[in-house]
């Protein structure tokens, strides 16, 4: 399947411009005209770290007329194993602006806007609007589900990437065309089962293994040459020395890009992905009960108040008997604690348990210190004790 071009061509190429791309210019494929097109081309990247960087210098030098780069962190030492846009001198600099600069040295006609803030669902449409392209570099799920949802209800394609000791993946999606990371990936794996980089190590050459990849795929798309990595997926293992093609089919039940989808906006991806704050964490500690415990209570006709934290659609798909319903929004705004009951013991589930320490902590902070939470949330319920229920 070859795609048209997703750029039109710039009017011109001035004589400087031929002369540096000139290697491109008598490829047949490329010419003047997909040229002119990378000239016109808006790519962003999400991340200056590992993928980020073989993919910035190499867009730059490429011609890419307009790069974007978000990037919040700065330069540590322990970066520069493979973030090869960053060098010894940058240590402590912003990452952002240290990409830059070593853009603007390998090519000077790139034109740089930096975003130096953590991606958001607040701030992540609005970015992703001002390009034609993603390339998504980062290295932890909450974010790449965030840069997923937002690119599907944009209709922007973008070239996904991940990298981990030797090995490494990559793919395009673009729902319009082909699958979306979801298609892949329904779920984000529990929270602490994959290990990142910082913590599990990766060969630093395998950035530019996978990021020359995404780089590849990001050209094609821009001048619309070529067989696009859409509904492909890569899988390098670079200890054998092999590179593995898997098919990824759009799945017709996709929560985002299916058929009846049940994700329609974007969502609290650190929810979703189970990234407890330390705060949840500490209110869990010694506050937790089980499924078991809580049925337990139930039949012992025990005096408590039980709160469901999920979303009105969670709750409809399966509950738990006896639960009320109160988004964890509401709790986070204020609102919710004054109907809290003072006499009664405050039970909390959510799905997994996430939210539900994350409103534990609330609870706590403002005195109802012996709220608790159920480990493992509605799930965990039917698991144990309703089994015969629907789970999602
Ligand atoms: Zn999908």
């Amino acid at each position: 399947m070859s795609l048209p071009p997703l750029v039109e061509p710039a009017a011109e190429l001035t004589v400087d411009e031929v002369r540096r791309y000139s290697r491109h210019l008598i490829i047949p494929d490329v010419g003047m005209a997909g040229q002119k097109r990378l000239k016109n081309a808006k790519v962003l990247c999400v991340g200056a770290g590992g993928l980020g960087s073989p993919a910035l210098m190499y867009l730059a030098a490429a011609g890419v007329g307009t790069l974007g780069i978000v990037e919040f962190d700065t330069v540590d030492e322990s970066n520069l194993q493979r973030q090869i846009i960053h060098g010894q001198s940058d240590i402590d600099r912003s990452k952002a602006e240290s990409a830059r600069d070593s853009v603007l040295e390998i090519n000077p006609y790139v034109n740089v806007i930096l975003h130096e803030t953590r991606l958001d669902v607040d701030n992540v449409k609005e970015i992703f609007a001002q390009y034609d392209l993603i390339l998504d570099g980062t290295d932890n799920f909450a974010t790449r589900y965030l840069v997923n949802d937002a690119a599907v209800l944009l209709g922007k394609p973008y070239v996904w990437g991940s990298i981990y000791r030797f090995d490494g993946q990559a793919s395009v999606f673009w729902a319009e065309h082909g699958p979306c990371y979801r298609c892949l990936y329904p779920e984000a794996p529990p929270a602490g089962m994959v290990p990142s980089c910082a913590e599990g190590g990766v060969l630093g050459v395998l950035c530019a293994s996978i990021g020359s990849i995404q780089v590849t795929e990001a050209i094609k798309l821009l001048t619309g040459i070529g067989e696009p990595l859409v509904g492909r997926l890569m899988i390098y293992d670079a200890l054998e020395m092999q590179y593995r093609q898997v098919k990824v089919r759009k799945d017709p039940d996709c929560a985002l890009c299916g058929e009846n989808p049940t994700v329609t906006d974007l969502i609290d991806y650190e929810a979703f992905c189970g990234v407890v704050s330390e705060e949840a964490q500490e209110a869990a500690i010694g506050s937790t009960i089980t499924p078991k415990q809580l049925k337990q209570w139930q039949d012992d006709n025990e005096d408590i108040f039980l709160i469901d934290v999920r979303e009105p659609g969670e709750y409809e798909i399966v509950n738990i008997p006896g639960a009320v319903l109160i988004p964890k929004g509401e709790f986070l705004m204020g609102d919710a604690l004054e109907r809290m009951p003072q006499d009664k013991k405050i039970v909390l589930h959510c799905k997994t348990g996430v939210r539900s320490a994350e409103v534990l902590a609330v609870l706590h902070s403002a005195g109802f210190s012996d709220a608790v939470h159920v480990g493992g949330g509605v799930i965990g319920w039917v698991n144990q004790i309703e089994p015969a229920k629907p789970t999602y």
